[in-house]
């Protein structure tokens, strides 16, 4: 099993069973995000017997950049699952009495209560490995067989903010928000479902903004750091148009606010959006629900036909790993098919590992990937600006599926389309983008 965690470093700790120097690079436990001071020495034998597994969970986690780690206990056994680039994959396996063991040394590490068992519980522990710092989000949730399920959500803080063109945006997309937003005028929503990279675009949007020529406040809560973006400092009785208000006499340009997720605060949005700029984000599948939903919380249809100026929507495709995809020559009845100019020379599909002519056996997987056969991932960006024809159709009401064929035909970016461009140019392939539309 080529994704077993631990193996290797067991192999060492097996040989050498005393403290002699590690041959592998383990995660560092930095201290619990509550500030509590873990307190090993009081917990010394649970140290012994579970920090250094608990170490090997982690690090595996983190060596395959995994954004989930989840233990499950069933029966005498424990079983690890992985989320990569938002794939399960399964991790390492351990007898039961471990698995409780690394819980409860989580706890501690956590500063959380080890003593409290079969009681919700959920706290974090900052973490280092490989010069890379992190965030672990512990969670743990009593199980009916009175086990206990330990959840840990890893943020990577070396991610920094992406500019449109870190995110790959193509240069149409990038003057697109820059013209947005030179209007003093409307809303800008980003729009997806939870996970798929929403926040991620809503701040490239931002910062696809020429801070140079444009004024931008901030009033969402955030506790990432927004680079010439100026945090405005609410009145302890200002309620959110106020507050709007007094960044327009302030001589804002554009401002960002918190996820709209309800009637009441899109109506305080739309009361000075005909003023000012205003980004924000929100949930749904794609661009034109997003409209049907804003329509409807504004309950008026003309005033949010006005006031809607951009939505932008994304959906992340898993980058071909480059170290080991397959280039092929398409033919050209698949060009014709899945709509690529038929011009097309070559395209690129996930990678299989070579096998052995001699002895029918497969090649090590890929070191970058672990064969899995791709690497992290993308957004593709779908977006509906508004046109007059657009704004005309949304006022009368027309249902999704006529705003839709419109946004096409005036010439707004379709998933299917950025998807395209992704496989044109060899970043993804035609199998991951027709998994993804499925999903
Ligand atoms: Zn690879």
């Amino acid at each position: 099993m080529a994704f077993g965690f631990g193996k290797k470093r067991e192999d060492v700790h097996d040989e050498d069973d005393d403290e002699e120097e590690e041959e592998v690079d383990l995660v560092n436990f930095q201290g619990a995000l509550n500030g509590k001071t873990a307190d090993m020495a009081a917990n010394a034998r649970l140290v012994q017997a579970a920090l250094r597994p608990t170490k090997d969970l982690i690090t595996d986690g983190l060596e395959r950049r995994a954004e989930t780690i989840r233990v499950d206990i069933k029966g005498e056994r424990a079983q690890t699952s992985l989320s990569i680039d938002g794939m399960p994959f399964a991790g390492g396996r351990m007898p039961k009495p471990q698995a409780l063991a690394v819980t409860q040394m989580l706890k501690v590490l956590c500063g959380l209560d080890a003593r409290l068992k079969g009681r919700h519980q959920s706290g974090g522990v900052k973490a280092e490995f490989q010069g890379t710092k992190y965030e672990l989000s512990v969670e743990i949730s009593p199980q009916p067989d009175a086990t206990e399920r330990l959840m840990i959500r890893v943020r990577n803080l070396s991610h920094k903010l992406e500019t449109p063109s870190d995110l790959g945006f193509s240069e149409a997309l990038r003057q697109t928000i820059r013209d947005l937003t030179s209007h003093r005028h409307g809303l800008i929503i980003c729009c997806g479902m939870p996970g798929s990279g929403v926040t991620t675009t809503t701040y490239a949007v931002l910062r696809g903004i020429d801070v140079y020529l444009y004024s931008i406040y901030s009033i969402a809560k955030t506790s990432r750091e927004l680079l010439n973006i100026k945090q405005f400092e609410v009145l302890p009785n200002d309620d959110l148009q106020t507050s709007m208000m007094r960044m327009i006499r302030e001589e804002a340009d554009v401002i960002f606010v918190d996820p709209i997720r309800d009637a009441e605060t899109l109506q305080q949005i739309f009361s000075v959006a005909d003023r000012i700029c205003v980004v924000s984000e929100m949930q749904a599948k794609d661009c034109s629900n997003a409209i049907e939903q804003l329509v409807q919380w504004s309950g008026d249809r003309q005033q949010a036909s006005e006031l809607i100026d951009g939505v932008f929507s994304q959906k992340l495709v898993r980058l071909l790993c480059n170290q080991c995809r397959e280039a092929f020559r398409p033919n050209p009845k698949l060009l014709e098919k899945v709509g690529l100019p038929p011009e097309t020379k070559v395209l690129y599909r996930k990678g299989e590992p070579a096998v052995d002519e001699k002895t029918g056996e497969e090649d090590d997987p890929c070191e970058k990937c672990g064969g899995v056969g791709f690497y992290g991932r993308m957004a593709m960006i779908e977006t509906i600006i508004m046109t007059d024809p657009l704004r005309k159709l949304i006022a009368e009401g027309a249902p999704v599926d006529q705003l839709k064929a419109l946004a096409r035909t005036e010439g707004c970016l379709t998933f299917h389309k950025d998807g395209l461009r992704l496989v044109a140019e060899g970043k993804t392939s035609l199998e991951e983008l027709q998994r993804v539309f499925k999903g």
